[in-house]
């Protein structure tokens, strides 16, 4: 496996040379390795146009490697100078109100714009080649958390780009009249130039126009960060990275692929060890040419900035999320921030050292994750994670889909998360997987909440169901077209036949009364539903009980070559869902534990000489128990544990191991 890398992000440029110096030696002296550095240091690399200084960069590299403390550079192009946007009010980012943002926070510039993109490239060419013969540089991080303020552009540029991206994508204008539907309301265009950007307006805009404008702006900012590793590729192969998050707008899928490998950041507070766990075993199989992944932010106690004091870290919840990240095979545990800042708007946030420099409540949980790494570290270097065989489709464009209609409030990432919820609590092996997975490793593929499925997808998923794969679809799979139009030739398109399904009809259940069952458990419908009738070989596992629907299947089941398509038709309550997952996902439990207390994460590695390993977090603040069915080693205390009840302390982990 590649190196283990514990470390966090330092701000030279806002410090005397003295005091950095004393935080990279109080660095070392954590157990830290990796520092990450530049991000948001524009005006002070380039105070000037083209008056280049690199000083506190060269000189930080350099007491760095002193240290033998490995470095990521990041480039600062979030915060664009004063000279850039003062008086520039067109270079910068409009909002969809028609609000244009001023100088001061960050990604307050349109990165569409033409003149930003070539400052851009120039500032960021100078910087590599800056710190190009430095050795101990291991990534270039580009900008930083791309989205994570804005979503789609409305200024002027914006608009032009957007015309030609329309002519580009449809040619001609009646073949995009054609797709959108446009006759709908006298939208029609006689041209791309007519086209609106979908700004305020009294009522809702057309699906098709909001999906696309979206396309475009992750398409687009895919670009900017294509344009920006050509730049950096010119001069150096050092790899490229990009610390990315679930929230953001943007397509992670089609940014991964100008990445080299792609790093993420999570402030998932105690609690909601979900969403934590979703973090580390998303981001890892987001590219099929690697693994690699390094979680570049996290908090050492607490997350803040002016508006939000948030929740500090219950002792020991440190640990336990950096066992869960180096066991999830991520390569990196990082901070944000060694130092606390002492002017900008994020002060209140938690840090290792404050900004009168001395330890906070971070310093000892930060020094007890250094002391944990090195006791890990030999396990970590002689086994490596297994390839999970249970993946669930995570996609962003799914997500923008949900974006345009999210009907009753829906958020993606919480639909889904229900899913993996339910992965979890059963300890199946489990991935989050983008639409471009290479499915060759998996052999159940769970796709919710997926409105458009592409012609690829839906060929390679065909392939690997008749290699013997199990596809588990929906609910509000398959249901719309790329344009966000309904299908007219039948309710799920190609989707139809291939699942057996006769007739579709399509409504909202909530409250409605609609109950059922679905392998001896009752059902009460809610969401959006598909309610299907059915072809002769399909065989029928949900079927609506009461309600007007009465007769129609809400999940079904057809084989096809050695495989099987199941629909889901409709949301399906947490243990409901619970016991349909299990009843495909049971060869992929957790074998010899049982009764795991749902707090404890599972995650299933192997040793160099193919043993089995299970490495087990409790993510409660109370001692949780499990049940071991046969005896295992435990390898962090060296002591044999037997058959029946053993309890984990809160926090606590361990790492039982088959011989
Ligand atoms: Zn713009």
């Amino acid at each position: 496996m590649n190196k283990i890398y514990y470390g966090a992000a330092l701000y030279p440029e806002l410090w005397d040379r003295e005091t950095t110096e004393q935080d990279i030696k109080e660095m070392k002296k954590l157990g830290m390795n990796l520092a990450r550095i530049g991000e948001f240091a524009w005006s002070t690399f380039e105070p000037a146009p083209n008056q280049f200084d690199f000083s506190v960069l060269t000189e930080t590299l350099t007491s760095l490697a002193e240290h033998e403390i490995d470095v990521i550079i990041c480039t600062p192009t979030p915060t664009p100078p004063i000279w850039l946007t003062a008086n520039y009010p067109e270079r910068l980012h409009r909002n969809h109100q028609g609000v244009t943002m001023v100088h001061g926070s960050r990604q307050h510039i349109c990165t569409n714009n033409r003149y930003f993109r070539e400052r851009a490239a120039i500032l960021v060419e100078q910087m590599i080649a800056a710190v190009a013969q430095f050795n101990h540089v291991v990534a270039i991080q580009l900008d930083n958390e791309f989205k994570c303020h804005v979503g789609p552009c409305y200024c002027e540029t914006c608009k032009q780009e957007w015309h030609k991206w329309l002519a580009s994508k449809y040619g001609t204008i009646d073949t995009l009249n054609n797709a959108w539907g446009t006759a709908i309301w006298s939208q029609h265009y006689q041209s791309f130039e007519q086209v609106v950007q979908p700004v305020s307006t009294p009522f809702l805009h057309n699906s098709s126009l909001q999906q696309n404008y979206l396309a475009f702006t992750h398409a687009k900012l895919a670009e900017f960060a294509a344009e920006q590793t050509k730049v950096i590729k010119k001069i150096s192969p050092i790899p490229v990275t990009h610390n990315s998050s679930m929230f953001f707008d943007l397509d992670n899928e089609l940014l991964a692929d100008q990445l080299d490998f792609i790093s993420f950041d999570t402030y998932t507070p105690a609690g909601k060890h979900p969403g934590f766990m979703m973090n580390q075993e998303r981001w890892r199989y987001m590219k099929n040419d690697t693994r690699r992944t390094m979680l570049l932010e996290t908090s050492t106690s607490h997350n803040g900035h002016l508006d939000l004091y948030g929740l500090l870290h219950p002792a020991g919840y440190l640990q336990a999320e950096s066992f869960a990240t180096f066991a999830s095979g991520v390569e990196a545990f990082s901070y944000w921030l060694f130092r606390g800042q002492k002017s900008g708007c994020e002060q209140p946030h938690g840090s290792i050292v404050s900004s009168w420099g001395e330890p906070t409540i971070g310093y000892q949980p930060a020094k007890q994750v250094g002391e944990l790494i090195e006791q890990l570290r030999p396990l970590l270097e002689s086994s490596e994670v297994m390839e999970p065989r249970v993946a669930l489709t995570y996609s962003d464009r799914a997500r923008s889909f949900l974006t345009v209609e999210p009907g009753e409030d829906y958020d993606y990432k919480t639909l889904v998360t229900s899913f993996y919820q339910g992965l979890l609590a059963l300890n199946i092996e489990r991935k989050l997987v983008p639409e471009g997975h290479n499915l060759a490793e998996t052999e159940l593929l769970i796709t919710p909440y997926v409105h458009y499925i592409s012609d690829q997808f839906l060929e390679k998923v065909i392939k690997f169901v008749a290699q013997g794969g199990i596809w588990i679809a929906g609910p509000m799979t398959g249901d719309r077209t790329e344009e966000h139009t309904w299908h007219t030739d039948s309710g799920l398109g190609a989707l139809t036949e291939l699942a057996g399904v006769k007739e579709m009809m399509q409504f909202p259940t909530t409250g409605s009364g609609h109950k059922g069952e679905a392998f001896g458990t009752s059902v009460e419908l809610s969401g959006l539903s598909s309610l299907f009738t059915v072809e002769d070989d399909v065989i029928v596992h949900g079927k609506v009980t009461a309600g007007q629907a009465q007769g129609k299947a809400f999940l079904i089941e057809r084989a096809l070559g050695k495989g099987k398509i199941v629909m889901v038709g409709t949301v399906l309550e947490q243990n409901a869902l619970q016991v349909v997952i299990e009843n495909y996902a049971k060869p992929y439990m957790a074998k010899h534990v049982a009764q795991v207390a749902e707090e404890i994460v599972i995650i299933k590695r192997k040793t160099n000489q193919g043993a089995l390993q299970y490495w087990l977090v409790n993510f409660s603040d109370q001692p949780r128990s499990l049940v071991l069915e046969k005896e295992w080693r435990e390898l962090l205390s060296d002591k044999q544990l037997g058959v029946g009840k053993h309890v984990i302390e809160p926090f606590g982990y361990r790492v039982l191991s088959q011989k």
